[in-house]
């Protein structure tokens, strides 16, 4: 075959890849928001048979001898050399695995997700328990396949930031503990700032009137995004058209829809922004979970806490609450929604005791895989980890170890990358800032604008880079977690007058 006739295969089958994935990517989201309950099996059985389908395609054994001399061909577009590499890793990872256990731990990842949320809604960890368990056992065998000598908890680091292992987010975290440890005891020692109102009964649908205003200055726009509501926020994308994110509405939290809300159209502008070229392709994907997440946190705490972004939209938030906020002021609003105080709930908690969640999480993982924590009692162990952590102790399952989704769909290794992308943000607004009058643009309602300087600097890459030489690119230097640590506490010490 000639290099040429090659590239007509390898386009095909990126086209097939894509439809499936397509698909996939539909029925999740329908499955996460709207799908009635009654006819789970049934979906989840033919979702199972499709991923199989789709596996045997990505699997296929001529796919993948052209995608072994692509990725080694440097005469080749460079754009598609670098996609042949990218697909060929992820063959290697999938080929091992028998396709009917592929299939079969398709169909156990979804029980195990309808099962978490049957426990959920109990409050009963024990339904969730026996999931967990297989779901722990089912991922050690799909990553023994591999073969590869490195432990499995590394290689599942790996695989959503690539380049990390336990000894690096070791370093990571330990950086973070000492020097937010001290900063959260210091803060948790000053008189609370009033944030109460933040917290009355708020109505629903005067949240939802504001949502539409807020869509609005996001830019969020209605031609290539969708909002819908979930028990879990999330974003969910196809194209760089057609980007789909979802929130949940409190009724007693005026602000958790609005900055969950900002936070997945971070995500959901980092997809949209991709060069359109790569749609369809592996490049057209945020390059790593933690360059995911650096978007989303910095549009929902550098940008969205701000007092320039709420300059430009206290008036709209003050008329659809004329009740709950009549008597309170920007700044005192800007205080309100930066207080930090040791919370039970990750995706509810403030940006100082965030990482602290991340931490817990972190530290639970890499005791389940190692051997030295196990599933039985894990309720247990989580609500002690909170109290060293964070001096506070969960007396729920649904606000404890039942809260987040990741592991009843076998997302191990994702956690760290939360924190990892908080830290990222830092530096990048530090060199935001250098180039934009970030505060300008948010008071002007330009926000499309400050996508524009990520889209420039980051997102048009999608996975054409990796997150080192993108890191490189935007900032001019290497990661440096005290770009976070230097703005959480300069933020802290004068929100509390330190
Ligand atoms: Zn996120």
């Amino acid at each position: 075959m000639t290099t040429n006739e090659m590239i007509d295969k390898y386009k095909e089958w990126v086209f097939k890849c894509s439809a499936y994935n397509m698909a996939l990517a539909l029925i999740g989201f329908d499955k996460q928001t709207i799908a009635p309950s009654a006819g789970e099996e049934y979906r989840d059985e033919r979702t199972a048979f499709l991923s199989g389908e789709l596996f045997s395609i990505e699997t296929d054994p001529e796919m993948m001898e052209i995608m072994k001399t692509l990725k080694d061909d440097d005469s080749i577009d460079p754009d598609i050399n670098k996609a042949a590499k990218l697909y060929y890793d992820n063959m290697l990872k999938t080929v091992c695995i028998p396709k009917d256990e592929f299939v079969s731990w398709q169909k156990l990842t979804n029980e195990s997700f309808n099962n978490w949320r049957r426990a959920k809604d109990a409050d009963d960890y024990s339904i969730f328990e026996p999931y967990l368990k297989k779901v722990i056992e089912g991922s050690k065998k799909l990553y023994e396949y591999r073969g590869k000598d490195m432990p499995i908890y590394d290689q599942m680091l790996d695989d959503y930031e690539p380049g990390m292992n336990r000894d690096k987010y070791d370093a990571f975290f330990d950086a973070l503990k000492a020097r937010l440890v001290p900063l959260i005891k210091k803060v948790a020692d000053k008189d609370g700032i009033d944030d109460s109102f933040l917290y009355k009964k708020c109505d629903i649908d005067a949240q939802k009137k504001f949502m539409e205003h807020l869509l609005d200055y996001l830019a969020y726009d209605k031609s290539w995004g969708y909002q819908n509501e979930t028990e879990h926020p999330f974003t969910d994308w196809v194209c760089e058209n057609d980007c789909r994110t979802t929130t949940k509405y409190l009724e007693d939290n005026m602000v958790s829809a609005i900055f969950s809300t900002i936070h997945e159209c971070g995500h959901a502008w980092y997809e949209h922004n991709i060069d359109p070229k790569y749609d369809g392709m592996i490049l057209s994907n945020g390059v790593s979970s933690g360059m995911h997440e650096s978007q989303s946190r910095l549009c929902e705490n550098y940008l969205g806490r701000s007092k320039a972004f709420w300059e430009a939209n206290y008036d709209k938030l003050t008329e659809c609450f004329p009740d709950l906020l009549g008597g309170v002021s920007l700044d005192d609003f800007i205080k309100a929604v930066n207080v930090s105080t040791p919370s039970l709930v990750r995706t509810e908690a403030d940006e100082l005791t965030y990482p602290m969640h991340i931490l817990i999480r972190y530290e639970i993982e890499k005791g389940l895989f190692d051997g030295t924590i196990s599933t039985e009692g894990l309720d247990k162990t989580w609500a002690d980890k909170y109290e060293e952590y964070l001096g506070i102790r969960p007396e729920h399952a649904r606000d404890g170890i039942l809260q987040d989704v990741h592991w009843s769909d076998a997302s191990f290794g994702y956690f760290p990358t939360y924190a990892l992308g908080s830290a990222f943000a830092a530096q990048f607004m530090d060199s935001m800032r250098r180039d934009i009058d970030v505060d300008a643009y948010l008071k002007d309602g330009r926000y499309a604008e400050i996508e524009g300087w990520l889209r420039e600097h980051i997102h048009r890459y999608g996975c054409r880079y990796n997150a080192d030489e993108i890191m490189l690119k935007a900032t001019g230097k290497p990661f440096d977690v005290n770009y976070y640590l230097d703005y959480l506490e300069d933020k802290y010490t004068k929100l509390y007058n330190l």
